[in-house]
């Protein structure tokens, strides 16, 4: 029996449920969509998210409500609503459970945001490795449009919209919304440079909003059971809600959990997640995906809001929660994270490019000992001259493992740097003697 109030995975949890269109009507779906088309304005739905609070859950954080109305008002032509389901991101598996265990709950929220700003097409981008997830959401897409909730004059309310999916071809980068607009429109996945911004020269130039599946998935309850509902759970008012998080690693339960923002990690990995999977204990976790900071025990009373996760020196990100037990090799777990970005530098900018690169080179070395002391001012080095220095948020992400573990936990570094020092002693020892 969960803890608190499910509102994402409620449906899933119960018995039986499959996420047919039946199933999600007999419980309550659709109602969101019918209570608010034709009967009130899409600013006024703009009002009901910019009041709940929602703020997206893809990484970022942004207020979803202001993302919407940064769109112009005046604008005549198309706009576009593009659903970032493109979950990248390692030790983040949520958005994927979201698809495939309950699609029309994302659907009447891709319905009620098109509703909103004005848009008539929806793009869902949804990676593709996840084959399910794209054969699901077809399905889901042919019954909504067969019952009147997708195409033209919806419920009867003259409103037009029309639901796409695309597959990407699995290029983390495509996460980044500029260049998964990029991508849509068919070319390389590059992240643009900003400004302008999606809300203004969007997909095909035109007016568009980026949201993540987690944040769309929300709208139905927050029309349905009012903003002040939704602005009540968690830590208000500025991280309200509940968020799933998926928790990874030395868990007993590794899995997603839905809590309400603002409980602390210790709750979520010893009482949710089960704790420790041996009897060895907590040596780091990362609190939001990989791009996220490494913390440390002492940080397991912080609480799980934009906030408390940002002062404690890491981001919520996209709640991508992986936990490392004592034992665990910090310098070569960096380096895995470090081989990872490399791989996924897209290469635009020389900083990221060839920072990476470097950055990889150097890990590779201390971990294999052979590093040398001054190895560790390098790698502060080319972090500094990576972040902010990148045209997307890739560059920050690619410097925090190594960062964050220099921060925390510089002695295994020195320590294996050591070990290398000494070894090249005992080599050089005969040839001394000589
Ligand atoms: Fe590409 Fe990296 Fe530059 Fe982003 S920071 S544009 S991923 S090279």
């Amino acid at each position: 029996m969960p803890k608190h109030e499910l509102i994402l995975l409620k449906n899933m949890m119960e018995p039986g449920y499959t996420g047919s269109l039946h199933d999600y009507e007999r419980a309550g779906g659709y109602q969101a969509l019918r209570k608010v088309v034709g009967k009130v304005p899409p600013a006024g739905v703009t009002g009901m998210v910019m009041k709940s609070g929602l703020r997206g859950r893809g990484g970022a954080g942004f207020p979803t409500g202001l993302k919407w109305n940064f769109l112009p008002k005046d604008y005549i032509g198309p706009k576009y609503l593009c659903c970032n389901a493109d979950e990248s991101e390692p030790g983040t598996f949520k958005d994927r459970q979201l698809i495939e265990r309950d699609p029309h709950q994302i659907l009447e929220g891709i319905l009620l945001a098109c509703y909103a700003i004005g848009s008539e097409t929806a793009y869902i981008y949804i990676r593709g490795e996840f084959v399910l997830g794209a054969k699901i959401l077809e399905q889901a897409i042919a019954e909504a449009r067969t019952a009147g909730y997708i195409g033209s004059n919806i419920l009867g309310a003259g409103i037009t919209v029309n639901v796409w999916v695309h597959r990407g071809a699995g290029a983390y980068i495509c996460g980044e919304e500029t260049a998964l607009l990029e991508s849509l429109e068919g070319k390389r996945g590059l992240p643009r440079f900003k400004p302008p911004f999606p809300a203004t020269n969007g997909l095909y130039n035109k007016p568009t909003v980026v949201n993540n599946i987690e944040t769309l998935a929300n709208l139905p309850h927050i029309v349905v059971r009012g903003p002040e509902w939704f602005a009540s759970i968690g830590s208000p008012p500025k991280s309200t809600g509940t968020r799933v998080f998926c928790v990874s690693g030395h868990v007993k339960q590794p899995g997603n959990y839905e809590v309400p923002m603002g409980v602390t990690f210790r709750e979520l990995i010893y009482e949710h997640a089960g704790g420790m999977r041996s009897d060895k204990s907590l040596k780091a976790f990362i609190p939001g995906g990989a791009s996220a900071p490494f913390l440390t025990p002492n940080h397991l009373d912080v609480k799980l809001d934009f906030e408390s996760v940002a002062a404690a020196g890491s981001m919520l990100g996209s709640g991508g929660v992986t936990v490392m037990e004592e034992g665990t090799d910090i310098v070569w777990a960096a380096l895995r994270l470090m081989e990872f970005f490399y791989h996924e530098s897209c290469g635009k900018c020389s900083p990221c490019r060839e920072g990476s690169s470097w950055l990889v080179q150097t890990m590779r070395r201390i971990v294999a000992k052979r590093g040398r002391m001054e190895d560790l001012e390098t790698l502060v080095d080319l972090c500094k001259n990576i972040e902010g220095r990148t045209v997307c948020a890739f560059g920050e992400a690619e410097v925090a493992p190594i960062m964050s573990t220099l921060k925390h936990w510089r002695s295994e570094y020195v320590t294996l740097i050591q070990e290398a020092e000494a070894a090249n002693l005992i080599k050089l020892e005969p040839a001394v003697r000589h």
